[in-house]
């Protein structure tokens, strides 16, 4: 480390741990194990939390029932079996002069952690054992191991920074902070790409001074700052990533200008259009319902979208029910206008069949131009493409798609496939889009240019009910435009809520599946999530139907869904459920999104709490669409808080994007993230939570940036961005 001056971030990630000074070969195999094999991956190692030595608990202060956090020494530790056979580990701690008992049951190999003369934090409850105080199995944290020179044990006295637990891999928190520290030594100052001014705007203190803050504070008010600057440098990252993609996407785009007349929104249905009008227009007017506002605003930006050269990149959320088929076939209608065509991507075979229905029941009587054929024009056509579309019938399929003979295409992943091509894709629109990756989404984009005869950019719209809390999709849809649908239909009736954890309870969940179907209309049952496999999943869904048609639902009509059936099997199952020849459907997951019956007026989720929120609420919203008052039973005991809370959640709300933050709450953002984009992952220290203002900031200053010259005069950050992408997308975004 001989370069002077300001050292850029990304040489950090050039160092080898193996430089730092006890860093052997089996120090860097463990640090290794731990994903950490630079000098940067250390220094964005975040300490969990600290412990203010000069603040320090006495023992002696110590009351039985507080929960504390004890910095101690091994005295002398020793370990044998209880009588009822469990291994019990007894360690006597010492600090000033004062000690306590810790002990450990069940974790024998303890005795070989907490030798004498190891300091530790210990944190636990206190309690009382025959008159004196005592720890059991508390948390450990391991300062200074037993051969502690490693680090100049006179900074123990001061703000001690935990590290993640290492234990696993052999080194402690304290050889841990001494790696950080020599690191931050010899790294110098830091280059800051940040100028004055914008720190001063965004009291942010400078980056080298952010980095010592963090890992070493002097005293505790010296954190926050320093974290508030590093998790801003770390949206702020992220977000320039995505506008980048966003702006790279549009020069390089070769749009179409679809026609689009906003007046055609306007129509009252029932009204009269004539012949010669946009399909859009004529398909509104022959509605049987007027557009909620909520559709009427989003279409007028899909609208403004489609007319635009700009190929557009729109993400739809709304929730169950909130009427995103119309805006979908709106879309697609408005690409037909132009006289190009759509494709309409679901995540199951049973939601594309159901789409290519409703589909076809609505473009009915609409008529479009093909000088092919003798008089001049023809019905809209519209067909499937999954992957039970086999033979003959897919091979035709594939050609009017070439030839411009189908208009729209309806399918699964199956139109993903290389042999699927088009004459003029114009637009494409995927449901449910938290079903598909990333990939997916580029790759069905990509099919306009590569796939189409016509080698233009069709337009993206993609759709969820699965609410993202806005925070999240900053950053999980960071680099598309959004729209929502935050409006129901009018006249919807209440969806009542039930946990129904008693057996009384549960009775009355079967009496009204019986009075619903007595009246009428219909229910569903949804069997238990099964981990091992579908198969199982199926198996037991099997037995689950034999049980109920034999028992409380005795005498009615009651059929069957799972993954494991064939795609016919499926599509006449559900046929006889729409007609009401199935009364009650007992069904997998499987219809968990999308589905649309409007006479199913009562759903009972079986087992429920073993369902993710936004699960629970896609299956909810199976009921509930049409005018009838319907109802949702939540069944079985939840055995975890977590599972409490999640079904409580449910009962109480049913504002998707209520649940969607609560959800946050529940599991953590990890899950969210995980899937938010190939390579390496920068949210080390942010919190989407937490720091929602912070990132609000980051992505203002991130588009201001990116706005005012695609980062070109910034060569400072482009060089750090490049830590966190492959080669391939570097040349592609940060090409000059
Ligand atoms: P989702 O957003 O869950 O996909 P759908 O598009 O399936 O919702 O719509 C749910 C139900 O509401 C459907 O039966 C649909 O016909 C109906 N619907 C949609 N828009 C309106 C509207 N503006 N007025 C009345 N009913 C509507
Ligand atoms: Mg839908």
């Amino acid at each position: 480390m001989a370069d002077p001056g300001p050292r850029r971030l990304r040489a950090l990630g050039e160092i080898p741990v193996t430089q730092l000074r006890h860093v052997g070969p089996k120090r860097a195999e463990a640090l290794a194990s731990l994903g950490l094999e630079t000098v940067f991956d250390l220094v964005t190692l975040y300490p969990r939390r600290y412990i203010d030595r000069t603040r320090r608990v006495d023992l002696s202060d110590l009351q039985v029932g507080d929960e504390a956090a004890v910095f101690a020494e091994v005295k002398s530790c020793s370990s044998r079996r209880t009588r009822q056979g469990r291994s019990l580990v007894e360690v006597r701690v010492v600090d000033n002069g004062e000690s306590m008992k810790v002990v450990f049951f069940n974790q024998p190999w303890r005795a070989a952690q907490l030798v004498a003369g190891v300091q530790a934090i210990f944190f636990g409850a206190v309690s009382d054992f025959r008159g004196t105080r005592q720890m059991t199995n508390p948390v450990v944290d391991v300062i200074v191991g037993a051969s502690g020179e490693e680090r100049d044990p006179s900074r123990v006295g001061g703000i001690v920074a935990l590290y993640p637990a290492s234990g696993k891999a052999g080194i402690t928190s304290w050889e841990m902070g001494g790696f950080i520290e020599e690191s931050l030594k010899r790294a110098g100052p830091l280059l800051d790409p940040l100028g004055e001014d914008l720190r001063r705007d965004h009291s942010l203190v400078e980056r080298t001074a952010a980095y010592w803050g963090i890992h070493i504070p002097a005293e505790m008010a010296e954190v926050a700052p320093a974290r508030r600057r590093l998790v801003f440098d770390e949206f702020l990252r992220l977000q320039l990533l995505l506008a980048l993609r966003r702006r790279r996407l549009e020069e390089s785009s070769a749009g179409v200008r679809h026609p689009f007349d906003p007046h055609d929104l306007d129509v009252s249905p029932g009204s009269l259009a004539d012949r010669g009008s946009s399909l859009v227009r004529q398909f509104l007017s022959a509605h049987h319902f007027a557009l909620t506002g909520a559709q009427r605003r989003v279409l007028a930006d899909i609208g403004a979208d489609m007319a635009s050269a700009v190929p557009m990149h729109r993400l739809l959320q709304g929730d169950v029910g909130s009427g995103k088929t119309v805006v979908a076939l709106s879309t697609l209608l408005m690409s037909i206008d132009g006289g190009r065509q759509g494709a309409f991507m679901a995540p199951t075979e049973v939601l594309a069949e159901q789409h290519l229905a409703a589909l076809r029941a609505d473009v009915a009587g609409l008529r479009v131009r093909d000088p092919g054929v003798l008089a001049g024009e023809r019905d809209v056509v519209v067909q499937l493409l999954t992957g039970r579309v086999k033979g003959r019938e897919r091979q035709a399929v594939l050609a009017g798609l070439v030839e411009g003979g189908v208009d729209i295409v309806v399918g699964t992943h199956a139109l993903l496939t290389d042999d699927v091509r088009f004459k003029a894709l114009g637009a494409v629109v995927i449901d449910e889009q938290h079903r598909f990756g990333v990939e997916q989404r580029a790759r069905l984009r990509d099919k306009g240019r590569e796939h189409s005869v016509e080698a233009l950019d069709p337009d993206l719209l993609v759709m969820t009910a699965t609410p993202i809390p806005r925070t999240a999709a900053m950053v999980v849809f960071g680099d598309l435009d959004r729209s929502v649908l935050d409006e129901m239909p009018a006249g919807r009736r209440g969806i009542e809520t039930r946990w129904a954890g008693a057996p009384e309870q549960v009775a009355e969940a079967w009496q009204r599946v019986r009075d619903e179907v007595a009246a009428g209309r219909r229910a569903y049952v949804i069997c238990p999530l099964v981990e091992e496999s579908e198969r199982v999943e199926a198996t037991s869904a099997v037995a689950e139907r034999t049980r109920l048609a034999t028992h409380e639902l005795r005498g009615l009509s009651v059929g069957l869904l799972h993954g494991q059936m064939k795609g016919t099997e499926k599509d006449e199952v559900m046929a006889q459920f729409r007609a009401g020849d199935i009364q009650v459907l007992v069904a997998t997951v499987v219809i968990e999104v999308g589905v649309d019956v409007a006479q199913a007026s009562v759903i009972v989720i079986e087992d429920a709490w073993r369902f993710g929120l936004a699960q629970l609420h896609q299956l909810r919203g199976r009921v509930g669409r049409g005018d009838a008052q319907s109802y949702c039973y939540l069944l079985g005991e939840a055995p975890s808080d977590e599972g409490r809370q999640r079904l409580e959640a449910l009962v109480a709300s049913r504002d998707g994007f209520a649940l969607a933050e609560v959800d946050l709450d529940l599991r953590g953002e990890g899950t969210l993230l995980g899937a938010r984009q190939r390579g390496r992952s920068d949210l080390r220290l942010a919190s989407l939570r937490r720091d929602e203002a912070i990132l609000v900031e980051a992505r203002d200053v991130a588009l201001a940036l990116v706005r005012d010259d695609g980062l070109a005069g910034n060569a400072e950050l482009v060089d750090e961005l490049r830590l966190f992408v492959d080669d391939e997308e570097a040349q592609y975004l940060f090409r000059s």
